[in-house]
C-alpha cells in the first residue's frame, strides 16, 4: 500500500502557487504571510476586512463572491460589495442591540443563504461566531449554547421551534434570537431577519479588533466530558489565507466548491474565510448529497477547485466512473479531500474519473487549518495525507507514563502526530476548559490525539484515533455524549458507545445498553431507544444500532471500556484486562 506514487512530471505544475516543496518549506515564514494581508491601523487583523473590505477597497468589490444555489437550482449571486453591505447590514443590526465586542453569536442555519452575511457582519462588529450543525437535535444545541454563553442565535423559524423554544427560557444569556423563513409575525422573542436587515444601513465601520481577540469558536467532541469549545482568533485568518494558497492552490480566477457544512471548522474556514480571502468566486449548494446534481454543478459551474470528503467520494464511486465521463470537467484544476482517511483506491479512482488523483489533506478543529497536504505540484502517494505545510513542524511521538513525550526518528513508526505550536490559526484555548486546554501539550508539542507514521521522505501516513472519539461521515462525534443522551431514558442503567466500520461513511455509531432492573430487552425498547436518542441528539449524532448486554465492561475505577467492546464487536484481540473489573473477565 504504501509503494504507489502518482507523479507528477517536472513542469506540469509551474502555475501551481507552490511548485517546489523544499524550496516553498525553506523561503517560507509567518512575518511574510502576515504581509500579504491589510490589517488595520495600530495593529489590528479583522477577518472580514481581509475577506471582503481589503478587495473593495483594491478595486475588486464588482467580482462575484458568492454564488448561492437553491435546492430548486436557482440561484443568487453575490458580488464582494454585495455581500460587503449584507454583512454590514447585520453588523448593524447586532450593534444597534448593544450586542458588542466579545458577545457570541451562534447560527443554526445549515446552507441558508443569509449565514455568509451573518458570519462576515458578525466578525465585523467584533461578535464571536459559532456556528452549530443543522442536523443536531436539542440536546447537542443546548449543550453548546450553554457552553458559549449565546447572546444571539441565528436560526430558521422551523429549527427555532422544534430544536430551541423548548429549553429557550434555561439559557439566560440569550437576548436576541433573529428568524429566517419567517412564516408570519415571528414567535414571541425572536426577531425576523429580513425585516432588521431592511431597516438597516449598508455601511458599517469595522470594529477595532486585535490579532489576539477571539472571533470563533467551534465545537468538537472528546472521548469524555462536555463538548469542547475551541477558541480561534481574528490572526487565523493569516493561515486562512496561505493554507488556502499553498494547499488549495487558491487564486483569485478561481471558482471553489468547499462542500463541508457550514456547521464545522471546514465549512468556515475553507467553505467561507479561505477563498474570500483570497479573491475567489465561492459555490454554495444548498442541497444535499445527489450523484448527478453534483457532477452537474462541476460542469455548469466551471468548478476550478473542489474541496469535498471521503465520505462523498464513496458515494460517487458507488455511482461508477462512467457516470462522471457523461461530464466535462475539464475545468477542475485540484482535487482535495479532507476530515477522514482517504482509501488508497479512492485517491487512484479520482485519475480515473477525472483524469487527477485526489489529494488528502489533514487538520482538525483545534488547528483551524490545514496542517498537512498533498501539494498540487508534489508526488501523491495514495493513502497518505502528504507533507507539512511550509510554517508548521510535525513529528510523531510517544508518550511516556512520567507526562514526558520522546520524538520517534524512525521511519514508518506508529506514534502520535504531533505539531509544534505557533501558526497563526491554532486554537487559544478550549472555553473555560484550561486543564483540558493544557493536556493537550507536552514537551513543547501539541499532541493531536491521532496516531500515524512518517515515512522516509516525509509523507505522513494516518494510523487510526489515539482515543474513542467517532467519525462518521466526516462528523466526528464523542462517546459521552451519546451514552449520557440514552441514559436519560428510564430504561438504560448503562450505556457504552463505539464507532463501527462501514464502507461508506467510515464508522456508524454503536451502543451497547444495560438495563435497569425491571426492563427487559425486546425489539420494542430497542427501537424506542433508537427513537430517542434520534430525537435528543438529532441524526447525524445518534447511534444506528443498539445492542442489549447483561453488563458492559468496566474499569476498576468504574469507566466503561469502550475499546473492549469495540475489540469484541470487531472479532480483535481483547488487549491488555489488567484493569477489567474481576467479574467481567
Ligand atoms: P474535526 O476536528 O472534526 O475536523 O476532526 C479532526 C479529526 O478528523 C482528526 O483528528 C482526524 O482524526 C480526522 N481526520 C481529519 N483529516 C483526516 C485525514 N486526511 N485522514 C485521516 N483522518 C483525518
Amino acid at each position: 500500500m504504501h509503494g504507489r506514487r502518482i507523479r507528477k512530471p517536472p513542469g506540469e505544475c509551474q502555475d501551481a502557487n507552490l511548485v517546489d516543496y523544499e524550496e516553498g518549506v525553506h523561503k517560507f515564514s509567518w512575518a511574510e504571510a502576515h504581509a500579504l494581508l491589510d490589517g488595520l491601523p495600530g495593529g489590528g487583523l479583522n477577518i472580514t476586512h481581509e475577506a471582503i473590505d481589503r478587495h473593495i477597497a483594491g478595486g475588486r468589490g464588482e467580482r462575484r463572491a458568492l454564488r448561492w444555489i437553491g435546492r430548486d437550482d436557482q440561484f443568487r449571486d453575490w458580488t464582494y460589495a454585495a455581500l460587503g453591505a449584507a454583512a454590514n447590514r447585520f453588523a448593524y443590526v447586532l450593534a444597534s442591540r448593544g450586542v458588542s465586542k466579545g458577545d457570541h453569536v451562534f447560527t443554526l442555519l445549515g446552507r441558508a443563504p443569509e449565514l455568509y452575511a451573518v458570519l462576515l457582519g458578525t466578525l465585523k462588529s467584533g461578535g464571536v461566531f459559532s456556528p452549530l450543525f443543522s442536523a443536531f437535535g436539542p440536546e447537542p444545541i443546548k449543550a453548546r449554547m450553554t457552553i458559549g454563553e449565546a447572546r444571539v442565535l441565528v436560526t430558521s423559524e422551523a429549527f427555532y421551534r422544534r430544536k430551541v423554544e423548548p429549553w429557550r427560557k434555561e439559557l439566560a444569556a440569550l437576548e436576541h434570537v433573529f428568524l429566517t423563513e419567517c412564516s408570519g409575525s415571528p414567535p414571541e422573542g425572536t426577531i425576523d431577519l429580513a425585516a432588521a436587515m431592511e431597516s438597516s444601513p449598508a455601511m458599517f465601520e469595522t470594529v477595532w479588533t486585535a490579532p489576539e481577540d477571539i472571533a470563533l469558536v467551534h465545537f468538537t467532541s472528546g472521548t469524555t466530558g462536555r463538548p469542547k469549545g475551541a477558541v480561534h482568533v481574528h490572526e487565523a485568518v493569516v493561515s486562512h489565507h496561505v493554507t488556502g494558497r499553498l494547499a488549495l492552490d487558491l487564486k483569485p480566477d478561481d471558482t471553489f466548491w468547499c462542500t463541508a457544512d457550514p456547521g464545522w471548522v471546514t465549512g468556515v474556514s475553507y467553505g467561507v474565510i479561505s477563498p474570500l480571502t483570497n479573491g475567489c468566486s465561492l459555490i454554495v449548494d444548498q442541497a444535499e448529497f445527489d450523484v448527478e446534481r453534483w457532477y452537474r454543478i462541476l460542469e455548469r459551474e466551471r468548478v476550478t477547485v473542489w474541496y469535498t470528503a471521503p465520505t462523498a467520494i464513496r458515494m460517487l464511486m458507488k455511482a461508477g466512473v462512467e457516470i462522471a465521463r457523461r461530464f466535462d470537467l475539464s475545468r477542475l484544476r485540484l482535487i482535495a479531500s479532507v476530515g477522514e482517511p482517504l482509501n488508497p483506491e479512492a485517491v487512484a479512482w479520482g485519475v480515473e474519473a477525472f483524469g487527477k488523483p485526489i489529494h488528502d489533506n489533514w487538520w482538525q478543529t483545534e488547528t483551524g487549518g490545514i496542517m498537512i497536504s498533498n501539494f498540487r505540484s508534489m508526488d501523491v502517494k495514495p493513502g497518505s495525507m502528504g507533507r507539512p505545510l511550509p510554517g508548521v513542524a510535525a513529528g510523531i511521538v510517544e508518550r511516556h507514563g512520567d507526562g514526558s513525550v520522546r520524538e520517534i526518528e524512525t521511519p514508518m513508526t506508529k506514534g502520535e502526530l504531533a505539531l509544534r505550536p505557533g501558526w497563526p490559526s491554532m486554537m487559544r484555548g478550549y472555553l473555560h476548559e484550561e486543564e483540558r486546554y493544557r493536556k493537550c501539550f507536552a514537551g513543547g508539542w501539541y499532541l493531536t490525539g491521532d496516531l500515524a507514521m512518517r515515512d522516509d521522505e516525509g509523507y505522513y501516513w494516518f494510523v487510526g484515533r489515539a482515543d474513542d472519539v467517532i467519525k462518521s461521515a466526516g462528523h466526528l462525534i464523542g462517546p459521552f455524549e451519546v451514552e449520557s443522551a440514552l441514559m436519560e431514558h428510564p430504561a438504560v442503567a448503562e450505556a457504552g458507545v463505539i464507532g463501527v466500520p462501514e464502507p461508506t461513511m467510515g464508522e456508524v455509531v454503536k451502543a451497547f445498553v444495560a438495563l435497569r432492573n425491571g426492563f427487559e430487552p425486546s425489539e420494542a425498547l430497542r427501537k424506542e431507544l433508537l427513537g430517542h436518542a434520534r430525537q435528543r441528539l438529532g441524526p447525524a449524532v445518534a447511534p444506528k444500532d443498539i445492542a442489549f448486554r447483561q453488563n458492559l465492561p468496566k474499569t476498576r475505577s468504574g469507566k466503561i471500556m469502550r475499546r473492549l467492546l469495540k475489540a469484541r464487536e470487531l472479532g480483535l484481540p481483547e488487549g491488555d484486562l489488567s484493569t477489567l473489573e474481576s467479574e467481567e473477565r
